[in-house]
């Protein structure tokens, strides 16, 4: 059955359109490379769907866009919370670089602390739909642990493919949400092979996110929601870190729903960061060529992708948008992770403060003009990876318990 506001699904690569598709992933002319794009009606959205009917909805979570969702309609079991997290005005750190118009869109207080939750939350609803009862991923860790959180609240069973590098707080997530958890002596390419293959043979239910074309459609929801939190003013830039592509393509998708229901005037141009480490889109967007694999080397663990699994929606959304591309190095994150926590009070983890990262540097090279009106997406929380934050900062030495200490200890505060 269709979705009652989804047309169909469209190939990026032969652009094929399926009408009939609900036992479609990627295209069948085009094999894993094409990668389906979900199609909507939205002359049919428009008359149910509209600033009007957002403003009187209670519904504070991704439902709310319920008719931009390719879904039958909202699962019936009780599901966590996710979406509809917070668009800060961060003034102080704006300040700091002249940006007058500067705003942070929180997702590290999604349910499991990443953005990654807008994506888990379609593929439990979808493999509630198709009657599945295990579904699989291969993850640099918030995948995963999002995937894990969000089915054991419907209980729905995972099988998980992580690297060797993935952060422990991560996989402690994965084993108090109780996934069967599959630590794989490798990186990411190879968890990503692995769990192929456990779905090739077993068809369990498939959440790796540029192979299943729904997830993209959950990532989009942050769009949807910072559109709604700026008033549908229009909004300059979008910065975001990419690692597959799966998050940036759904930022641009959720922007082009809006402007395409004429609820904004505009698309914001999308910047996307990658580190310096492991940068393949950057190379492909600068060179106008194809994608070349990369290493993977950086502490941003969760955009060490070597190979994106979503090439061509990740680097339309830049073309599109008549955006950019960006890299920062790891000394450039965990300085953006000390400024983003001292000036805002937010804990990113580096893939998230590689955004912060690439809005500095983007702001020192001129390429955001002083009255841009700027949106951060910060993607995941700070405590998901201690380790890293550690390394950002110098611990103090423990001192004895006397208070003659006090002076020197005060004297010294910055
Ligand atoms: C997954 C992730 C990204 C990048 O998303 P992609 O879809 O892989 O490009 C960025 N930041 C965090 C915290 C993530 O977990
Ligand atoms: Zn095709």
């Amino acid at each position: 059955m269709r979705p009652e506001y989804v047309l169909g699904l469209r190939c990026t690569v032969c652009g094929t359109f399926f009408e009939d598709f609900e036992a479609l992933f990627t295209c069948p002319h085009c094999g894993e490379k094409g990668i389906l794009d979900v199609e909507y009606d939205y002359l049919k959205i428009k008359g149910h769907f509209d600033k009007m009917s957002l403003s009187r909805n209670r519904d504070y979570t991704i439902w709310r866009y319920l008719p931009l969702l390719p879904l039958l309609g909202k699962p019936k079991q009780p599901l966590l919370k996710v979406g509809y997290t917070p668009l800060y005005e961060v003034k102080r750190l704006g300040e700091a670089y002249h940006q007058q118009n500067l705003f942070l869109k929180d997702d590290g207080v999604n349910p499991t602390g990443s953005l990654k939750d807008r994506a888990s939350i379609l593929a439990v609803a979808k493999a509630i739909e198709a009657g599945k009862d295990t579904i699989c991923c291969s993850s640099t860790g918030n995948a995963a642990s999002s995937l894990a959180g969000n089915a054991a609240k419907v209980g729905l069973k995972t099988l998980i493919f992580v690297p060797e590098r993935a952060p422990k707080g991560k996989l402690a997530q994965l084993m108090i949400y109780g996934a069967n958890l599959v630590i794989v002596k490798g990186d990411y390419k190879a968890a990503f092979n692995m769990s192929k293959a456990a779905i090739d043979q077993y068809g369990f239910y498939n959440r790796n996110a540029a192979i299943n074309p729904y997830l993209v459609e959950g990532k989009k929801t942050v769009a949807l929601e910072i559109c709604e939190q700026t008033n549908f003013e229009s909004i300059d830039w979008v910065i975001v870190s990419v690692g597959d592509g799966c998050t940036i393509a759904g930022v641009y998708k959720g922007f082009y729903d809006m402007k395409s229901l004429g609820m904004i005037s505009k698309i914001p141009r999308i910047l996307g960061v990658q580190a310096d480490g492991c940068k393949p889109l950057l190379e492909a967007f600068v060179s106008n060529s194809d994608l070349k694999e990369s290493d993977e080397n950086t502490l941003a663990d969760s955009i060490a992708v070597g190979i994106p699994r979503n090439p061509k929606k990740a680097l339309k959304a830049v073309y599109e948008s008549k955006g950019s591309y960006i890299s920062v190095t790891d000394d450039e994150i965990l300085e953006a992770m000390r400024i983003l926590g001292r000036t805002e009070g937010v804990f990113a983890e580096p893939a998230s403060g590689a955004s912060v990262a690439g809005f500095i540097k983007a702001k020192q090279r001129g390429l955001l003009a002083d009255g841009d009106r700027v949106v951060i997406i910060h993607t995941g929380n700070g405590l998901k990876d201690i380790q890293s934050g550690l390394k950002a900062v110098t611990l103090p030495e423990a001192v004895d318990p006397d208070t003659t200490q006090l002076k020197t200890i005060v004297e010294r505060m910055n």
